[in-house]
């Protein structure tokens, strides 16, 4: 079983996407281990896409992603980065396979619906860049609730 941190974007919340986002990766036997709705700081932003810090864009997107509240949520399942990632599609929704979240509801290569950590390393500084130990709940624990 792999985690991976899954972000539904800022406008995709504005567009009351939220559901079929979540419902998508569900449909695809990924569990739902964490979940919460932030609204992040500028600085939160500029932290969480740090290796973006040089590229031209970095300004804007961390503006875009400022510009209302997303969805942070780990996401648990066989292969669950590389999945998540085929899910969302290309970052240019213009070149996203068809069916993809960002190919159906992206509305430009920045409002683009969904980040997806990109890599195991990635995903070790994602999860814990928006959860805690205690609000991450695998699988394997809930089996044992009852
Ligand atoms: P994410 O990291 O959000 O999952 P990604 O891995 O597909 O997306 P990255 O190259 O990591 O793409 O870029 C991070 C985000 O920055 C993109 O999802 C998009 O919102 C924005 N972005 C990337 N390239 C551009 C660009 N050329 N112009 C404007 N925004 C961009
Ligand atoms: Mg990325």
């Amino acid at each position: 079983m792999e985690q991976t941190l899954v972000i539904v974007k800022p406008d995709a919340v504005a567009n009351g996407l939220l559901g079929e986002v979540i419902r998508r990766f569900e449909a695809e036997d990924l569990t739902v281990c964490g979940l919460k709705m932030v609204w992040l700081s500028q600085k939160e932003a500029e932290g969480f896409y740090q290796v973006h810090q040089h590229q031209p864009f970095f300004q804007s997107l961390t503006h875009f992603m400022i510009s209302g509240p997303c969805v942070a949520m780990v996401l648990e399942g066989e292969e669950a980065i590389r999945r998540v990632r085929t899910l969302m599609g290309a970052t240019d929704p213009l070149k996203a396979a068809e069916g993809t979240l960002r190919r159906s509801f992206a509305t430009s290569i920045e409002k683009n619906v969904v980040h997806g950590s990109d890599s195991a390393a990635s995903a070790t500084f994602e999860i814990p860049y928006f959860f805690s130990r205690l609000e991450i709940l695998p699988k394997v624990g809930r089996g044992e609730i009852s």
